[in-house]
Formats: C-alpha cells, sequence, structure tokens
C-alpha cells in the first residue's frame, strides 16, 4: 500500500484494558479476571487460556505505552470495559503516534508499496523475506528473524469462503484493501499452523462502508425488515449476524434492503443509518420501491403480509412497518474481524503443526489466531497488536 497504517487507520481504536488509572479514578472497577472471563466467554471458551491471560495481564501497560505516545482516552461511562480515544482522534492519530515513535530510530528502514511474497528459509530457520517494491522488481530483505504484522483477510474474499462457506462471496467494504490474509498465506507454504481460521465477525448491516447494530432490524415488536431484490422477505430479521449475513449473501447480487419507518428511524441507530447509508425516504411503501428500484407492488404485498403477522420464517418478535415516512437503504454482508490465524507460543514465535516453533518467525496483531475463539471483545484487538507485537520484538532481540 503506498501509506502505512492498514485497517488501523480506519478503526475506532478504543482499546480494552483493565485495572487501569481510569478505573481507579472513575471508582468503576473492571478487573484482569473481569478481563479474562469477558475475553473468554466471548470466544465461547475457545481461546488460548495461556495467550489471554498473557493478553489481559499486560492490558494496563499497554494502555499507559499509548499514554506516553501522548494520546488520551477516557473511560466509556456505560462499560468500564471501553476505554475510547478522546473526540477526535481515531485509527489516523494512533497511526501518527505510531510513525512518530519509530522515527525516534534512525535504523528503522519503512518501505511502502513493498510488497512481500516469500518467506526465506536456510536450514529451517526463517532468515528474511522475498519482496517486490514498487519498481516491480523482487528483491531479498535478509533478517534475523521476521515478525508478521500483515492482518487480517476482510479484503480476501474468496479466502474467506475458503476457510467458511457460509460467507462465500462476502462483500469487503469494511476494510482498506491490504487486508488480504498475504501473511497466513506466507506462513502456512513453510508449514505453519492455523487456528480458528472458521470464525469471522460479521456485519450483516454493512451500508456504504459503515455498519450498524442489527437491533434496527430486530428489535422486539419493532418493524425493521429486510428484502431482497424481489422485495421479498427472505429470512428471520432476529437471527444472529452470522446466519443473518450468510443467508443476506445468498440472495441475488449478495446484498438486501433495509425497509423501516419513522418509528425504527426515531431511534438512535435508524437516524444515523438512514443518513450515512444515503437511504431514501417516501411517503408510501410504493413511492419507497420505486425510489429503491424495487416492484411497488410486491413491496407493498411483502409489506402488508408482515404487518399482518403473517411470517413464514419463525420471526417471534413481529412489529409493523406502518408509520409514514418510510425509509430505505442497501446493506452488503461485509466481514469485520478475523479471528483466525496463524498459532503462536507466549514468546509471539509462530509454531508448526506439531506445536513446535518456527524458528526465526513471530507474528502480531490481527494475523494471529487463537486468541478469540467464536468471538472477539472489540477494544482487544488495538491491545493485542501492541502486546504481542512488543513480546514478539523483545523475543526476536534476546530480551
Ligand atoms: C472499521 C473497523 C473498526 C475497528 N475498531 C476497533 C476498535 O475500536 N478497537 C479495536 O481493538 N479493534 C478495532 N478494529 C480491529 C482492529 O482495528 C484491527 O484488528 C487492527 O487494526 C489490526 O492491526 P494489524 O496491525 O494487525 O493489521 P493492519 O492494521 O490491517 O495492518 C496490516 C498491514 O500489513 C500490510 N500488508 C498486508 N499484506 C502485506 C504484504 N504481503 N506485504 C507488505 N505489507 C502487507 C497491509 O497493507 C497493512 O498496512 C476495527 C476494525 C475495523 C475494520
Amino acid at each position: 500500500m503506498p501509506a502505512v497504517g492498514g485497517n488501523t487507520l480506519i478503526s475506532a481504536t478504543g482499546i480494552t484494558a483493565s485495572d487501569t488509572q481510569l478505573h481507579k479514578d472513575a471508582g468503576t472497577p473492571f478487573t484482569v479476571e473481569d478481563h479474562f472471563k469477558k475475553t473468554m466467554e466471548t470466544g465461547k471458551n475457545i481461546p488460548d487460556e495461556k495467550l489471554v491471560r498473557l493478553l489481559v495481564e499486560s492490558s494496563n501497560s499497554a494502555y499507559e505505552w499509548l499514554l506516553t505516545l501522548g494520546l488520551k482516552y477516557k473511560l466509556d461511562p456505560k462499560d468500564p470495559s471501553w476505554i475510547l480515544p478522546v473526540e477526535g482522534h481515531f485509527g489516523a492519530e494512533l497511526v501518527k503516534a505510531y510513525q512518530a515513535e519509530a522515527a525516534k530510530y534512525p535504523n528503522i528502514d519503512l518501505r511502502v508499496e513493498t510488497k512481500a511474497t516469500e518467506l526465506v528459509v536456510e536450514n529451517g530457520k526463517v532468515v528474511g523475506a522475498k519482496v517486490t517494491g514498487k519498481d516491480g522488481k523482487e528483491q531479498i530483505i535478509n533478517a534475523k528473524s521476521v515478525i508478521l504484522a500483515t492482518g487480517g483477510l476482510n479484503n480476501a474474499p474468496e479466502m474467506i469462503g475458503e476457510f467458511n462457506p457460509k460467507f462465500v462471496g462476502v462483500n469487503t467494504e469494511m476494510t482498506t484493501p491490504g487486508a488480504t490474509g498475504d501473511g497466513i498465506r506466507m506462513a502456512q507454504a513453510i508449514g505453519a499452523q492455523l487456528k480458528d481460521m472458521e470464525y469471522f465477525q460479521m456485519r450483516p448491516l454493512s451500508l456504504n462502508g459503515y455498519w450498524f447494530k442489527e437491533v434496527i432490524v430486530n428489535e422486539e415488536g419493532k418493524g425493521g425488515i429486510l428484502v431482497n431484490k424481489e422485495a421479498k422477505r427472505f429470512v428471520n430479521e432476529t437471527l444472529g449476524s452470522w446466519d443473518l449475513a450468510s443467508e443476506i449473501l445468498k440472495q441475488q447480487d449478495r446484498m438486501a434492503y433495509v425497509i423501516i419507518d419513522s418509528d425504527v428511524f426515531a431511534t438512535k441507530d435508524g437516524a444515523k443509518m438512514i443518513d450515512k447509508a444515503k437511504g431514501v425516504k417516501a411517503d408510501t411503501i410504493e413511492d419507497l420501491a420505486t425510489q429503491l428500484g424495487l416492484d411497488p407492488a410486491v413491496l407493498k404485498a411483502t409489506v402488508d403480509e408482515y404487518n399482518a403477522k403473517n411470517d413464514a420464517f419463525g420471526r417471534k418478535t413481529m412489529g409493523k412497518v406502518a408509520t409514514a415516512p418510510f425509509y430505505g437503504a442497501i446493506t452488503k454482508p461485509s466481514s469485520h474481524y478475523t479471528m483466525g490465524g496463524v498459532a503462536i507460543n507466549e514468546n509471539a514465535q509462530v509454531l508448526d503443526k506439531d506445536g513446535k516453533a518456527i524458528d526465526g518467525l513471530y507474528a502480531a496483531g490481527e494475523i494471529v489466531g487463537g486468541l478469540y475463539g467464536a468471538g472477539r471483545v472489540a477494544g482487544n484487538n488495538t491491545l493485542d497488536d501492541i502486546v504481542f507485537g512488543k513480546i514478539a520484538a523483545k523475543h526476536a532481540i534476546g530480551k
């Protein structure tokens, strides 16, 4: 890519950290044990306990290191596990701070538009990487060790489908282009073990590059519905995010339309969605259909059926799409986070299929698998980038 940053650039950069000064000052505890429990439960107890323990026990020092870079944070008053950057500072600011820190070390040779294609192995040890520079020429960079920090695979739909056929054809709206899974492939090619590759965090309501909470279509007794290009409902909108995303992906052009009335629009999430997703507004369902390019008579019949509580999909919490004006927008389910990746040990060394460390190879960040199992706690990723990045670097230089 022409710039550093990857998905960190577009991240909200909230961080989950426990037992910080912020918690003490606010008198709202979030202990290391709370952090451990939350991470394990969210991952359905699949995560590697040793790695999670290391993550949560290092969280305060990672958070404090961010403060030394000049960044400022506040505690979410509603959720003590969620530490937020103060207003205005998001991914771009975090990357800027990392770059400023890196610039203090003149021996760091930072290259953009340089693609790593292969790991170089000699006598069982990783001793460098083959890269293609912006002039298209191949080159080998020799190194005492290599730390893979190439992120996840949100921008590799074929690879996502290969590891989980439920998500074949998933959209790539929620990612920067560099999230191609290259590092995973390079490690796989030299025999690395992969973990939890079937798990992805999916955003069924991913519109115009933003994601929205499923509450817009699944709130108890409310009326948000999803229709396909035939203007027909096709799913119980209250399914979990995985199944909902998967059902939308089975529809024509792998997309659906979110249809809501002004009661849902009046909620914080509803209005925000229509604004960000550049949705349309109409006084009648027929006019809404015309604006969305759907058949007006079919959409009217679909909404009437729903309002009469005729449902073939097992939705138990139906409301009505009845109060004008009505709103609609296109959703294209996208992957938000790759839970799977290369297996590592407590030194952030990449493991082979027998669980043995591959000499000279480390990994940190979203490329790592085994930390989150079936689900991630939002905020643990800003954290794991730092924790395992530092562990890898220290071990690589023998500290
Ligand atoms: C919209 C959004 C919001 C998020 N919000 C949060 C949040 O609030 N809190 C949180 O904890 N997490 C959040 N996350 C998740 C978190 O941002 C990511 O997990 C994290 O940024 C990944 O960092 P990384 O360094 O591993 O990868 P990236 O930041 O994606 O960096 C990987 C880099 O490697 C480069 N690369 C890839 N392949 C090659 C190759 N072959 N050769 C050379 N370079 C290569 C890429 O171009 C990229 O620059 C969010 C994610 C998204 C998409």
